[in-house]
């Protein structure tokens, strides 16, 4: 049996290595001059290729009901014991999951020795441009040759990051064979706001509740670390709330990022502040909150509330204390969008799960074909969730190929 895989990801290497036997030849088609190159750029560089444990909280898609089977106990472990099998020791930070060595090219290197190892053919700088199939044949066009062949994996992964390869262009070549895609949106990614002051907060950086809010409801939060930008909010929080507020933007709704620079206090806010406010007399309202707060934050909460630096905290309203607590628990920020493709770690959206067998990712409508990874629509947190899946999906094909008479 031939097989052709095309593209030369994490998705689509870990699958080639799956499908190949003495019987099967299996060559991959890469448009790079190297395999893997996006990810080299994993983890900052040190690839972040599992997580320590997994749940379906850590995953997104319009069709949840598909993850329970695909995130199986099994299929877990298996991920792990190849990895295991082919020498790349781990390291666990945080329930995060890197390689030992802290180098991306650790796992990129083991894997591309078990390409070379196992016989896999790679076409290098071979761009994709159409696939066709006449009975049980697919012909695979790129170009300047047709390759014939008994079966295609696509794993030409979504819009992310355009730069390592994966532009999208088999969203397109799937829509020919009828598949669903429902929009890939940017995920993992930066968000952008209009909020007045955002100049002045730059560079800061600080432990916070950051909550979603869509149409005045709050719809998902996250407790961790925000990096205040001049263009907005970025940082692990933001990027695992980004897929809602990107998906809410595409819809035409209203996002509204709320930072509670307090977290720490748990109690009724007002009470607490005129305890703190006793214990620190003479202090002007600056100064005191200068105690918990970073230095550039607080002149743009005093702003927001409209109250003067110099004034002391029992000079304040009710009033105006109320709205000082309120801002210092929840300070609004709107979300007007999002950095664009070639910035953000992967996409939400992309072929629908229901047109997907979960056991094997082969089309339910074309027979022979298969498709893995990110061009699925199935996106993860920050944390090694998105490698996983491509991971098992890539085993999932590459195993049913394997075992095909
Ligand atoms: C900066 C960054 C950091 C990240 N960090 C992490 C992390 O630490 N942990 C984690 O779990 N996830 C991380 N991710 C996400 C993860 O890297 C991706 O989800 C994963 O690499 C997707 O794999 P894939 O096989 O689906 O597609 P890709 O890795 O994108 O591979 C697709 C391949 O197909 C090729 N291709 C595309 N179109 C064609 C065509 N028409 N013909 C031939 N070849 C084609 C491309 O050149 C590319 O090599 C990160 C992503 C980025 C951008």
């Amino acid at each position: 049996m031939r097989i052709v895989v095309i593209g030369g990801g994490a998705s689509g290497v870990i699958c080639a290595i799956h499908a190949k036997n003495d019987a099967n030849e299996v060559i991959i088609l890469e448009k790079n001059d190297k395999l893997l190159k996006k990810l080299l750029l994993t983890g900052n560089g040190r690839c972040n290729y599992m997580h320590d444990s997994y749940s379906l909280r850590d995953y997104h898609s319009q069709n949840m009901e598909y993850l329970e089977d695909f995130l199986s106990e099994k299929n877990i472990q298996d991920v792990s014991y190849f990895f295991d099998s082919i020498g790349v020791i781990s390291k666990n930070k945080n329930g995060y999951i890197y390689p030992f060595s802290n180098q991306a090219s650790t796992v990129r290197d083991a894997l591309i020795r078990e390409v070379e190892r196992k016989g896999i053919v790679v076409n290098y700088d071979t761009v994709v441009k159409d696939i066709q199939k006449k009975g049980t044949q697919f012909s695979v066009d790129t170009g300047d040759r047709v390759l014939y062949c008994d079966k295609v994996v696509l794993a030409t992964g979504s819009y992310a990051y355009p730069k390592t390869g994966s532009d999208g262009s088999g969203y397109p070549l799937l829509e020919a064979f009828g598949h669903t895609i429902i929009k890939p949106l940017p995920a993992l990614v930066q968000l952008t706001s209009d909020f007045p002051y955002r100049k002045d907060w730059d560079g800061v950086r600080c432990d916070v509740i950051l909550s979603l809010e869509e149409e005045g409801e709050e719809i998902a939060r996250e407790e961790g670390e925000v990096q205040l930008t001049d263009y907005g909010v970025s940082g692990i929080c933001t990027f695992n709330l980004s897929h809602y507020a990107t998906r809410g933007l595409y819809e035409n709704k209203k996002e509204v990022i709320k930072i509670n620079f307090v977290p720490f206090i748990e109690t009724l806010m007002t009470p607490w502040m005129d305890r703190y406010n006793k214990k620190n007399e003479g202090k002007n309202i600056s100064e005191l909150l200068q105690g918990f707060l970073n230095k550039k934050i607080v002149p743009i909460i005093l702003k927001v509330c409209h109250i003067r630096e110099d004034v002391s905290y029992e000079d304040l309203t009710n009033e105006e204390k109320l709205t000082l607590c309120h801002t210092l628990k929840g300070l609004s920020v709107p979300i007007t969008g999002t950095k664009d493709y070639e910035s953000c770690q992967v996409c939400n959206g992309g072929v629908s799960l229901k047109e997907i067998y979960s056991d094997t990712m082969e089309s339910k409508l074309v027979d022979g074909l298969y498709i893995t990874g990110e061009l699925l629509d199935i996106n993860g947190d920050c944390g090694g969730f998105n490698l996983t899946e491509c991971w098992i999906s890539g085993i999932l094909a590459g195993r049913s190929l394997e075992e095909m008479e």
